[in-house]
């Protein structure tokens, strides 16, 4: 353990933790940070971010050597993802949805569906992720859009919604009540496949950079399109939400130290009543309780990525982290705008940008409602009984 020029805790990193890290701050700094207020404002897809990490080898960073990626830890992904998370979140986003779009083929996929997707993926073409349903998001088991066996295949009918890299994806991976089981089951649609319409686009507070979209189906395909066992889509879509819910933890620390690295200086620099900011107390123990919040936060993330042995975060952990870290990134981007006063609610600071893509962080990847109900209900099980899964 060791403490930034921030006076926040910093991790001590392995070698390749190091490497890659270095590797998304040379990204970061060179090609994202340029850009990243443009990002922000256009609401365009950063197509040439998604060049640079295609380029750079971070689009299959976790991804199997075999499938032309790095088959890096887990811990390694929480590096990159604070790394470009203090700069562009809207380019954190588009790379973390690489890294979740392609797990659930990594984890059920057929030899075949991994040779040719995983592939895909590391060569900068994403696969989407599609559960919610404008009716429902917090709970899958709501879900409407149907599988129904249709000769060898299966036609699938519904439509997704807020379908992150909705438009930007080369697949879907899209959650469907199979007629067999009555449950979910995945299947794997191509972007081009008939029947498959991206539309509705949403205009967002924040992450503007990121395209968010409906999607309509009425598609058929072979059963060779369908991922892993039927019945069991839900479980694999929670699976890949766990991982993904540690990268977003990651991110929400790296936006929280963004922004109380701006207070922080800002509190040093600038006078009022004959002395710094930071040295009136209501200033100076603000900043102290969000830099110990920063540094619980970041062992929170870290230690959850540790829990990695391969089949995943510990869920708790994961739950744990994500809902701690994504709160405290909350209250770091707000004591920042407090502190920089009317320079941090206007445009172009960071800050204001980071006040508005942190909030989302609460919502998406399960909702802090939804990390809490899971995180009781293993308090639960673990005195009387057995958890259900939740998003
Ligand atoms: C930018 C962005 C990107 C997204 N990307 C994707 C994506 O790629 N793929 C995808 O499938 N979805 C995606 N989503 C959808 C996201 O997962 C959902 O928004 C989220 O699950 C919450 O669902 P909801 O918005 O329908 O809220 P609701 O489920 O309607 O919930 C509304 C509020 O009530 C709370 N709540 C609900 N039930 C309970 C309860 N029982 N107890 C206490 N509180 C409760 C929730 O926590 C929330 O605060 C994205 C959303 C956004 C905003």
């Amino acid at each position: 353990m060791s403490w930034d020029d921030v006076m926040t805790w910093v991790p001590l990193l392995t070698e390749p933790e190091r490497h890659w890290q270095e590797v998304a701050e040379d990204l970061t700094r060179d090609r994202f940070a340029p850009r990243a207020a443009e990002v922000d404002s256009s609401g365009d897809y950063p197509w040439d971010h998604v060049e640079a990490l295609t380029e750079s080898g971070l689009t299959g960073l976790m991804l199997p050597v075999v499938h032309g990626g790095r088959a890096e830890a887990l811990t390694t992904g929480v590096a990159v993802a604070e790394t470009i998370g203090r700069v562009c979140p809207s380019t954190c986003t588009v790379w973390s949805s690489y890294a979740i779009g392609a797990l659930p083929v990594l984890h059920a996929g057929t030899d075949a569906q991994r040779d040719r997707y995983l592939t895909e993926v590391v060569a900068g073409r994403a696969i989407g992720f599609a559960l919610t349903e404008r009716h429902t998001g917090s709970d899958p088991s709501s879900v409407k859009t149907t599988a129904v066996r249709s000769g060898g295949g299966w036609r699938v009918t519904g439509e997704k919604w807020l379908v992150g890299n909705g438009g930007a994806a080369s697949f879907y991976t899209v959650f469907a009540r199979d007629d067999v089981t009555a449950k979910l089951t995945a299947f794997l649609l191509e972007a081009d496949s008939d029947g498959l319409v991206v539309d509705d686009y949403q205009d967002k507070m924040g992450l503007r950079g990121t395209t968010t979209s409906n999607l309509r189906i009425d598609c058929t395909v072979s059963d060779d399109r369908r991922l892993g066992e039927l019945g069991r889509g839900l479980s694999l879509g929670l699976r890949a939400l766990n991982t993904g819910r540690v990268l977003a933890a990651a991110m929400a620390c790296g936006m929280a130290e963004a922004a109380f690295g701006e207070a922080a200086r800002r509190a040093v620099s600038r006078e009022s009543f004959g002395g710094a900011l930071i040295d009136h107390q209501g200033i100076g123990f603000r900043l102290a309780d969000v830099a110990t919040e920063i540094s619980a936060a970041r062992m929170m993330t870290w230690e959850a990525a540790r829990s990695n042995r391969g089949s995943g975060p510990d869920r708790t952990a994961s739950s744990m982290a994500k809902v701690y870290a994504t709160e405290v990134a909350h209250r770091a981007v707000d004591a920042a705008v407090q502190v920089l006063g009317a320079e941090g609610y206007a445009k172009p600071h960071p800050v204001e940008r980071l006040y508005r893509d942190q909030r989302v962080l609460e919502i998406y990847e399960g909702s802090s409602e939804m990390q809490r109900m899971g995180i009781a209900r293993a308090i639960a099980a673990h005195h009387r009984g057995a958890p259900t899964a939740t998003t």
